[in-house]
This record gives structure tokens, sequence and C-alpha cells, in this order.
């Protein structure tokens, strides 16, 4: 486990529009609380009406992550990712943008829902969202963003998979996973064919549902279907959140089954210590 934690693979410097920090002071963070690894997933968001569409500044980014890179050495490796709000409708241009940008990871994350018109990842927007549609109706149409994202075979990674729960935890109806078990079977059996990790995201202890995503049925049901590939990240949005909650995550993914822990390099699983 030791060398597990040493990993944060899902970091937001300032680069993302809710970012605090820079990618030099996440650095410094890392090397400070004794990680080895770290994975820069910036927000890539293309949905046209969203007010952060485009924000990351692509250029801009990887001079800083080669900066980092040239200060840090072998002191600290640097993975440079994208989380990317996914959408069935901007495939192809999610497709066109990340081309050629030299991405070690590029994760699938469903922050919108209802064809982009329903917030689920923001409070405001989450209680919007749930004022106008009935609960079942939330998390079908969530859980289908998911399987569309899996399908598209864009991502490396699939992010925090119920992130719904974050605000839906209070605020729907009580979420039963029996009702939605063909749709979580499908995204995870496809996950399993087309290799793409689970990632096991820390920032759930923070929040509201006091647990990481996924919830641990959803992990079970991953192990049994075949899948091993994960990875660990706390999803920080400030240097002060760096691996926090890491190791608890990582226990109650070894109560779920035996997973192999990897993180991403030029698109490629690497395997991490454990
Ligand atoms: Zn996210
Ligand atoms: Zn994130």
């Amino acid at each position: 486990m030791a060398g597990l934690i040493r990993a944060d693979l899902h970091v937001h410097s300032s680069f993302s529009f809710d970012g605090q920090g820079t990618v030099q002071e996440y650095c410094e963070k890392a090397v400070s609380r004794g990680l080895q690894e770290i994975c820069f997933l910036e927000h890539l968001d293309l949905y046209p009406q969203d007010p952060y569409c485009r924000y990351l500044d692509a250029a801009a980014y990887a001079a800083a992550i080669a900066e980092a890179r040239a200060k840090f050495q072998d002191r600290l490796l640097i993975r440079m990712g994208v989380e990317v709000t996914y959408l069935p409708s901007l495939e192809k241009e999610i497709a066109e943008y990340i081309e050629g940008k030299g991405y070690d990871c590029v994760a699938g994350g469903v922050h919108l829902i209802f064809g982009g018109e329903g917030g689920i990842s923001e409070e405001m927007e989450a209680l919007e969202t749930f004022a106008r549609h009935e609960a079942e109706e939330v998390y079908a149409d969530y859980f289908e963003h998911v399987a569309a994202a899996v399908r598209s075979g864009l991502f490396d990674v699939i992010c925090h998979l119920d992130l719904v729960q974050r605000y839906g935890i209070h605020h729907l109806a009580q979420f039963e996973y029996g009702r939605f078990y063909g749709t979580l079977r499908l995204i995870l059996e496809g996950m399993v064919k087309r290799e793409i990790a689970l990632e096991i995201n820390s920032s759930g202890l923070r929040q509201t549902p006091q647990a990481p995503y996924p919830s641990a049925p959803i992990l079970q049901l991953y192990y049994e279907l075949g899948g091993q590939l994960i990875t660990l990240g706390s999803d920080a949005h400030q240097p002060g959140h760096l691996a926090e909650g890491l190791a608890e995550s990582w226990e109650v993914a070894e109560k779920a089954g035996r997973f192999r822990p990897v993180s991403f390099q030029a698109r490629t699983p690497v395997p991490l210590e454990s």
C-alpha cells in the first residue's frame, strides 16, 4: 500500500476554472508529502453554453508541465492529463482537441446531463436539475451518459463513476443500486472489454457521501466482471488537499477486490507498485 499512496493521479491547478495553486506549488507539496508521482487532470470543457467552455489554455499548461519536469527531474514523476466533461454531442470536438497534445491520461467524467442543460457536480446547478426532474430520471440519464462515455472509446479512465451521488444523496430519493444494476453492469463490462481504468476518487470522503466514488457495490461488481485496472486520485482543487483520503480509499478498494493500480504514461497503463 505504501507505494500506492505515493501517487495522486487526479489534481486540478489554476489551469482549471475552479482550481487554486500553480503546477509548481502542487509539485512542491507533492515532494513535501512524500509522493513519487502526480497526474494533473485539468478540466476540459467544450460544451458551448458552459461559461468555462475552452477555459483550459493548452499551450500554457504544456509549458508549465515542461518547466516543472525540468525542475523536479528525478524527484517527482509529473504526468499531464485532462478531465474531459463528456457529452455525447461533443465526441468529435473532444477527439480533435486531444489529438497531438501529448497527454499522458485522458479521463472522462460526467458533470452535465440531459444533453448539457442539467448540471450535477455544482450544488446550485444540481439543485436546479433535481427540481426539474424526478430522481429516477436523473439517475437514469446520468448513468446513460457514463455508458456513452465508455462506448465512445475516447477515455483511458472514467472518473468518479457515481458523482451524481454528491448532491443526489441528500436531495434525491434514496438511490437504489438494484434499479440501475443493468446499466451499471453494461458500463463496467464495457470498461473491462476496452481496458478503461476505474478511478477511485477520494473527494467523496470530503463531500456528502463520506465515502470514495464509486461506492463499494460498484467496485465489487467491477471486480466480479473481471475489472482490474484502477487509478487513485484525490481530485484536489488546492494543494492542501493533495493525496487526502487516498490511503482510506485504497482500504475500501481492497475490501472489494484485488485490483491492479496503474497510472498512465502516453495513454498507456503503467503498473504502480503496491
Ligand atoms: Zn469531475
Ligand atoms: Zn476533477
